[in-house]
């Protein structure tokens, strides 16, 4: 997971910078980063917002004054989520830098840049930022233009805001919801309790305050983690469950039985009820096929993906995308904003509840189900090897290779993939039936097992 740090690596991975602070993330590396951002971005301000680890403060004080020193203001937003932070630089035109490790332990926190349109900036751009840091050519001010530390206290408000503007508030409001949520004492643990107090939700909240350790959870939204969560459901009480990641990018839902919902489901859910025909949805190969059955049901047209939100991103911006998402959770609505938000997820899946007056296990009974199954293992070979082999001897009715190799076979598919930061394959398995997709999954998970270089 920690980026190499050397001269001839990349730092940036698929979701920017991730490190432990004090080993990779030195304050030394972190202002370096913040005079080579400054200096690629060559703006007058730079906004920065963090989520609530434990080094937050002090990676945010190093930025800060690496960005200073090429002569830049740089706005401190404080806590906020990653698309909280993307909304004020896309209302404002301004570059930003989010200061998190998403849904990593508390030990690692990461750097994030974001574009002026709220992007996650483009893999060029990270390049050009990574040689002004390697050569360390940056910008230097003189000592009459240094630049100036400002601080805005008002960007959790205004996203709040702007997601509220974005649904039909009295119809959810109406509809009175008994909600529990979880921000994981994470970057939500202000923002997403109030927006659901404005759509007139009763609220429970656990895990609503700040705590950079993560002490009552891991901030990965997965089921394993959110014990808390699916035992006070358990009795009934609530409509729906919402739990975020640390920077509250994604959210996870919870049924009123107190049963996990993945998140390919909450896309279909979306598509079925929000898109229309001639839309277009962006989705990575790595989600259900239930996206396609939704997607035809409505005569939308899916756009299938590398793995990897700001790529979902970019490609939504080129075809003209009204929505995007990952299995993960990671939702992104066109007419918000192109990036993963946690929030707008949440308001639209409660307005979806009320204007059909359905409960989520209703709802999602009516979407197509499949069977999935995800799993990794250790691999350092080469990957062409491993491909070939797989290839070779699961006789394949078709070969998909948008991002390392998608198998389809008779009852279903399976996709093997190489990770980006880890020396591991992820193995993923796709059913109709339950028996299908273990067979599947045991199939590919022996050969990549099997192989020997
Ligand atoms: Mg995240």
């Amino acid at each position: 997971m920690q980026a190499s740090g050397n001269a001839h690596g990349r730092l940036f991975g698929t979701n920017g910078i991730r490190g432990k602070p004090n080993e990779l993330l030195t304050t030394d590396f972190v202002s370096s980063i913040g005079k080579a951002a400054a200096t690629m971005f060559l703006s007058k301000r730079i906004a920065i917002g963090r989520d609530t680890r434990t080094s937050g403060a002090m990676v945010m004080s190093a930025l800060v004054s690496g960005i200073m020193s090429t002569g830049t203001d740089a706005i401190d937003l404080g806590v906020l989520p990653t698309p909280g932070l993307q909304y004020y630089c896309l209302l404002n035109s301004l570059p930003g830098v989010m200061i998190t490790a998403s849904h990593n332990p508390a030990e690692y926190n990461g750097i994030k840049c974001i574009d002026i349109d709220g992007t996650e900036l483009s893999q060029e751009k990270e390049i050009e930022i990574e040689k002004i840091h390697f050569t360390g050519k940056y910008k230097v001010s003189g000592w009459q233009s240094v630049g100036v530390a400002l601080q805005d206290n008002t960007a959790a408000r205004t996203y709040i805001e702007a997601v509220l503007s974005k649904v039909k508030r009295d119809v959810v409001v109406s509809a009175g919801f008994r909600v529990a949520a979880d921000p994981a004492c994470g970057g939500a643990y202000y923002t997403t309790p109030f927006l659901l107090r404005e759509l007139g939700c009763s609220l429970t909240t656990i895990n609503g305050f700040p705590d950079g350790m993560f002490t009552s959870r891991n901030p990965e939204p997965r089921p394993e983690n959110l014990s808390a969560l699916l035992t006070l459901m358990k009795d009934g009480s609530y409509d729906i469950g919402i739990a975020h990641d640390g920077d509250a990018d994604r959210a996870a839902f919870v049924d009123s039985s107190g049963k996990f919902v993945e998140g390919d489901l909450i896309l279909s859910l979306l598509i079925k009820h929000r898109s229309r025909k001639g839309d277009v949805i962006v989705t990575p190969i790595s989600t259900s096929d239930s996206v396609d059955d939704s997607a035809s049901e409505v005569g939308a047209t899916v756009i299938r993906t590398k793995v990897g939100a700001p790529i979902v991103a970019r490609t939504m911006i080129d075809g003209k995308a009204s929505l995007g998402g990952e299995e993960n959770g990671g939702m992104i609505f066109g007419d918000h904003q192109y990036c993963r938000d946690g929030a707008m997820t949440v308001a639209r899946v409660l307005e979806i509840m009320a204007e059909t007056g359905k409960s989520l296990s209703e709802l999602l009974s009516e979407v197509k189900r499949y069977h999935m199954k995800k799993g990794s293992a250790h691999f350092s070979g080469k990957w062409e090897s491993l491909e070939k082999f797989i290839v070779e001897r699961s006789n394949p009715e078709r070969v998909d290779r948008t991002d390392g190799i998608k198998i389809y076979v008779k009852d279903g598919w399976a996709l093997v993939r190489k990770s980006g930061t880890e020396p591991i394959v992820r193995v993923y398995a796709h059913s109709r039936t339950e028996a299908g997709c273990t067979r599947i999954f045991s199939e590919f998970s022996s050969l990549v097992h099997d192989f020997r270089p």
